[in-house]
């Protein structure tokens, strides 16, 4: 055979299968914000990151569907052009005023957020540190700025300090990148001491909060559980608690100007829809309005973790370390025969040996639902 191309991958994904770390894509049918259909089956899923269950709201989909009708599937050009939609300048407003930041830039999508931002402010010559534990799009980022990365112990300070004593380069920038909510472990990052210790030492701070906004701070984001903390770069997505699609970042007025001039995903690709915009604004009304819902999510992960004696929940995440990815596998599977979808995370989503189930609660997971899940749960724990 001469296709080289094809043979390649085919040993690569035999290579894969040897160690259980192949995956493929399941069509699922998401009914609402619990429910899913796949392969015939309906299962309840504490799979999604949709916390608060505004994929399917109806004020959610309204507004995207009129803003369909009144402009367009699609922007048309990069914002630049002529993709700006006034929906999305109106949202930046919202946004920034939400996160109590001079303005803000919405980008395609928190990766693309995350390539964008980091590549415009560092480069060669500069530093950037990144926990350990942080997104992988946090990662791709700093590597693409061409600055030195390098990587501090998950949520230790010491190594923080210590690294940025070391390695901060005496005339160059340095950046310091963390999650907000850690999204396969559902920890919170202490930014109150990071910003500190990033101001000590002349660094800039910026926050991923894919997973605080809608659902930490009373809605606000983990930011506002800081309220001292200097954080120059506050991203995040629109995709998850706002339900929809999209990424944001909230900063000064001038770092947001410069981030339109300057970051290649903003520049150099289409404009967010304006529906993207118009479900987003409506999210944040449904977030603003309505307290109990915002709650919920956390509440239902601490019934869980206080069921099975686990640490408290910090967020509407929690994991559940089960160390192989054969026995993540395996739970995994398990727990779908018994009509719940929690999906398995192997690595290199997560380091070597802590595969995992992780367990993400949404506003609408009925307590029962939530106990059932504890009790089919609790014998991997005891393994
Ligand atoms: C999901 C996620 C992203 C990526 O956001 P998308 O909008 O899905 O591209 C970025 N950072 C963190 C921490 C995330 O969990």
């Amino acid at each position: 055979m001469n296709d080289t191309l094809t043979r390649y991958a085919q040993a690569k994904i035999d290579a894969l299968a040897e160690r259980s770390l192949t995956r493929r894509t399941i069509p699922t049918h998401r009914l609402d914000g619990v429910w899913v259909e796949r392969g015939g089956r309906r299962l309840v899923s504490f799979s999604c990151n949709d916390y608060l269950g505004l994929t399917h709201h109806p004020a959610v989909k309204a507004a995207a569907v009129a803003a369909i009708g009144l402009y367009g599937a699609g922007a048309g050009a990069s914002r630049l052009i002529t993709g700006d939609h006034p929906l999305l300048s109106e949202l930046e407003v919202r946004l920034a005023g939400l996160k109590g930041c001079e303005a803000a830039c919405v980008f395609g999508s928190g990766y693309l957020a995350n390539l964008g931002i980091i590549p415009t402010f560092v480069g060669p010559g500069d530093l950037v540190l990144v926990d350990e534990l942080a997104h992988a799009c946090l990662w791709a980022g700093a590597r693409l700025s061409g600055a030195q990365v390098l990587g501090f112990r998950h949520n230790d300070m010491d190594d923080l300090s210590a690294q940025l004593t070391a390695h901060r380069p005496a005339t160059g920038r340095a950046l310091v990148a963390t999650d907000g909510v850690f999204s396969m472990d559902g920890d919170i990052a202490p930014l109150d001491q990071i910003s500190r210790i990033a101001q000590a030492h002349d660094a800039w701070l910026m926050v991923d909060d894919a997973h605080g906004l809608g659902v930490l701070g009373e809605g606000l984001g983990v930011a506002a559980l800081f309220p001292g903390a200097h954080i120059d770069l506050q991203m995040g997505t629109l995709s998850k608690a706002l339900g929809g699609y999209g990424a944001y970042v909230c900063a000064t007025a001038p770092v947001i100007a410069f981030l339109k001039m300057r970051a290649r995903t903003l520049v150099y690709t289409t404009g967010l829809p304006p529906a993207c915009a118009a479900a987003a604004l409506a999210a944040l009304d449904v977030i603003a309005a309505e307290p109990d819902r915002v709650a919920a999510p956390v509440a239902k992960a601490r019934r869980f973790t206080t069921a099975l004696n686990l640490p408290e929940a910090q967020s509407a995440i929690v994991p559940i370390v089960l160390g192989a990815s054969e026995t993540a596998l395996a739970a995994a599977a398990a727990l779908e025969d018994q009509g719940f979808l929690v999906a398995p995370i192997r690595p290199p989503t997560v380091p070597e040996g802590t595969g995992r189930l992780r367990v993400a609660f949404t506003a609408g997971h009925p307590d029962e639902a939530v106990d059932c899940l504890a009790e089919a749960v609790r014998p991997w724990l005891a393994r």
